[in-house]
């Protein structure tokens, strides 16, 4: 534990000289410690894709620019960057809201079915363009949680998106949910490279990539799960990953029924 220690004289007509007094300060420095480590990670994050920037539009500037093949490619670099800024910056503002409970949340009736659905097609482009099999349930009857729709979508984007992203060319993904007592499980379970044990329990985390070069280069900001997880919980859920590398992993949620 981490004590500041605080000396206060006592007057002279007293039988003792001092007293000394010890503050915990713990809490207080833990904090202080994750508010600089965030500070640091952003800053880094921020930098990455502006250096690029920078040093692309610096060799245009020296002349780079006549070579038609060149400007070309370094222009749609640039772009690539400023789009990774921006995600950066909006999933940023979108955990900030919702860490500050300032984001306000219209809880409903939700049919995870079509959400999950949803979400499914959306990420069908880049499964099909890496001959990755995206496997639904047939059954798509309604399975109705309680939570707000927007933020239920995010989740399923963000896990199915995930999944699809780090499982190699000719992988598999599944989706499917069931209820569970006064639950619903949804599950996302691919064959991709698994996490190692050390890993999983910090995946959640804002910022934390298992492989961080590679992250990057698929253009992920590494606050994807921060999210899920903030959201899950928001909606009095619980979310969680079993894992094994070389076979793949099982990104769960579970969230309260209507
Ligand atoms: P990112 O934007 O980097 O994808 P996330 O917060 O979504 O950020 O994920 C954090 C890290 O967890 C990723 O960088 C990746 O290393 C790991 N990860 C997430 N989903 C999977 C998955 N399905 N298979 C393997 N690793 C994963």
């Amino acid at each position: 534990r981490i004590f500041a220690v605080q000396l206060n004289p006592l007057p002279q007509s007293s039988d003792v000289g001092a007293v000394i007094v010890l503050h915990d300060n713990t809490e207080l420095r833990r904090l202080e410690n994750i508010r600089r480590e965030f500070v640091a990670n952003v800053s880094h994050e921020l930098k990455t894709p502006l250096s690029s920037i920078m040093a692309y539009t610096e060799t245009l500037q020296r002349g780079a620019v006549n070579d038609t093949e060149i400007r070309d490619s370094f222009l749609s670099r640039i772009a690539e960057q400023g789009g990774r800024l921006n995600n950066l910056i909006q999933d940023m503002l979108s955990l900030a809201r919702i860490e500050d409970q300032q984001q306000t949340f219209d809880i409903e009736a939700v049919d995870i079915a079509q959400v999950v659905m949803r979400s499914v097609d959306d990420s069908r482009p880049q499964a099909n363009s890496k001959s990755i099999e995206l496997v639904t349930p047939e059954d798509l009857s309604p399975v109705v949680v309680q939570a707000d729709e927007e933020g239920v979508r995010v989740i399923c984007n963000n896990l199915i998106d995930n999944a699809v992203k780090y499982t190699p060319a000719g992988g598999r993904v599944e989706v499917r949910w069931s209820k569970q007592g006064p639950q619903v499980l949804f599950e996302v379970i691919d064959n991709g490279p698994g996490i190692p044990r050390t890993d999983v329990a910090r995946v959640f985390e804002r910022f934390y990539r298992v492989d961080k070069a590679r992250s990057r280069e698929l253009g992920s900001t590494g606050l994807g799960l921060a999210i899920v997880k903030h959201l899950v919980q928001s909606f009095g859920g619980t979310v969680g990953v079993d894992s094994t590398v070389g076979h793949g992993s099982r990104f769960w949620v579970q969230l309260p029924m209507v």
